[in-house]
């Protein structure tokens, strides 16, 4: 045994020295305990053993960023994915930001009408934005697009069939696939037709007693190309109202807007799926759309009716900050223009590549400043979160230089080796101080930071990450 080890401080000692005692200032006790213990357990066993106060201090700290880290943290998404699920998808415009602090820290009329002075609903929120925006009749907000399926289905085709093409069995991520959904709602799967050509008759010999439903999945993780075709909505829709049978329309994305002016087509908005003739079509808000992770269903008022009486609906329901931020989010498309520019997503949808550029090398010219070797490349990004999934979003990256999977690793996890503690870990036990973590992306042997993802306001963020995550 050395002598350092020997010479092993007690937990009570560490915890009465100067520095110990100061990381107490801005952490609770138990947790500074916690990390002391876990120092000198750590010590025991290591070759590193500090030598002073100090040096005992900055272990204890380190330990202590580590225990105060939130798990839920924010990140700076340099993927050139925009809309990416395991990120969080959208985020949010501001004025969506400033209704959620509003409505955060009171009371609200969440379900309180004030005119009446009685009880009111949670469902009328959002209700008539959602009817202006899209013509429907009626329109329910629940919490995710597949939480609006599984409602959708169980209301209007529980015990009978739902006839889908099987060119639409689709999974979307790893937990999302329709014919799993749909058996959880009560309807039966009636597969028609083939994985690359479903026709118009296919339906129509399927329809009988049973039905219940017809349902289209839109196809938003993937494209189908060769020899294909599809039965379409506004084709279906005659078939379908002979047989007074409804159809469903599961949207994936909610577009609200034509987004042609940014150069990407070819996915109906949530109007023209509506007036193509389903009774109801389901949405995600947090694609597309760019607003809180929520469920749309906008359709006929009998069906909306119904389904806000299934008591499904209860275990779906929103909280108020989402019908906030909702709502917010939706008043911006009254303005097209408006939302283009506000809405976070759709912006950088729509920043050219000679404004990425641009940002991509101010933020190198920034890193060389502080000696990170790096170079401004050409990237193809994409939109990401199921829509428009071959559709490809010429822009820039700085590549940097040196181990790809080095500078992801630090730039995810923001620490550097234990050996070198950082100096931003002596500020430990405040964990909204803490810089968000970076994930960019790896291509050709380089980390990438694509600049089609980051927002404006993240750049300065970026760099000061990147230069603090060098080796
Ligand atoms: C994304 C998607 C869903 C699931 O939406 P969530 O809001 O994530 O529940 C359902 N259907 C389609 C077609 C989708 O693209």
């Amino acid at each position: 045994m050395s002598d350092a080890r020997r010479a092993l401080p007690s937990v009570g000692a560490l915890l009465e020295s100067a520095g110990v005692r100061a990381l107490l200032q801005s952490a609770p006790r138990s947790l500074v305990v916690d990390a002391v213990r876990a120092a000198v357990a750590d010590a025991r066993t290591s070759a590193a053993v500090p030598s002073d106060d100090a040096g005992w201090t900055a272990v204890v700290a380190e330990r202590l960023a580590d225990a105060s880290r939130r798990s839920l943290r924010r990140v700076v998404n340099a993927t050139g994915i925009v809309l990416h699920t395991n990120l969080g998808r959208a985020p949010l415009a501001d004025v969506a930001l400033e209704a959620i602090a509003a409505m955060a820290g009171g009371y609200s009329n969440l379900e309180f009408d004030l005119d009446a002075g009685a009880r009111g609903s949670r469902y009328v929120h959002c209700a008539s934005l959602l009817r202006e925006l899209t013509g429907a009749e009626d329109a329910l907000v629940v919490n995710n697009c597949a939480a609006a399926l599984v409602l959708a289905l169980n209301t209007i085709a529980d015990g009978r069939e739902a006839i889908l093409s099987r060119g639409e069995l689709v999974e979307i991520g790893g937990s999302f696939r329709v014919h799993e959904i749909m058996s959880k709602s009560g309807a039966r799967l009636r597969e028609v037709g083939a994985t690359n050509r479903t026709h118009l008759v296919d339906y129509e010999r399927a329809l009988g007693p049973s039905t219940g439903a017809i349902l289209k999945v839109h196809r938003s993780n993937f494209a189908v190309t060769g020899f294909t075709s599809e039965a379409t909505v506004a084709e279906l829709a005659p078939l379908a109202q002979q047989a007074g049978i409804p159809i469903l329309h599961d949207l994936g994305s909610g577009l609200l807007v034509s987004l042609e002016s940014i150069g990407l087509k070819g996915e109906p908005t949530a109007r023209e799926a509506r007036a193509a003739g389903a009774s109801i079509v389901v949405m995600s808000g947090d694609k597309l759309l760019g607003g809180p992770q929520a469920g749309l269903i906008v359709g006929d008022a009998k069906w909306i009716d119904a389904m806000r009486r299934n008591p499904l609906a209860r275990s779906y329901r929103v909280d108020k900050l989402t019908l906030a931020a909702l709502e917010a989010t939706l008043a911006l498309y009254r303005e097209p223009a408006r939302a283009l520019a506000e809405i976070p997503t759709l912006a950088l949808l729509g920043t050219s590549p000679d404004e990425l550029r641009g940002r991509a090398d101010a933020l190198c010219r920034a890193l060389a400043a502080d000696g990170v070797a790096c170079e401004v490349v050409e990237s193809v990004g994409s939109v990401g979160a199921c829509a428009f999934p071959d559709a490809e979003l010429p822009g820039a990256a700085v590549a940097l230089a040196g181990d790809a999977e080095g500078w992801a690793r630090r730039l995810r996890t923001g620490s550097r080796d234990r050996s070198s503690p950082r100096r931003s870990a002596l500020s430990a036990g405040v964990p909204h101080d803490q810089p968000p973590a970076v994930v960019g992306r790896v291509h050709d042997g380089r980390l990438h930071l694509d600049l089609r993802s980051v927002l404006a306001h993240e750049l300065s963020e970026l760099a000061r990450a990147v230069v603090d995550a060098r080796e």
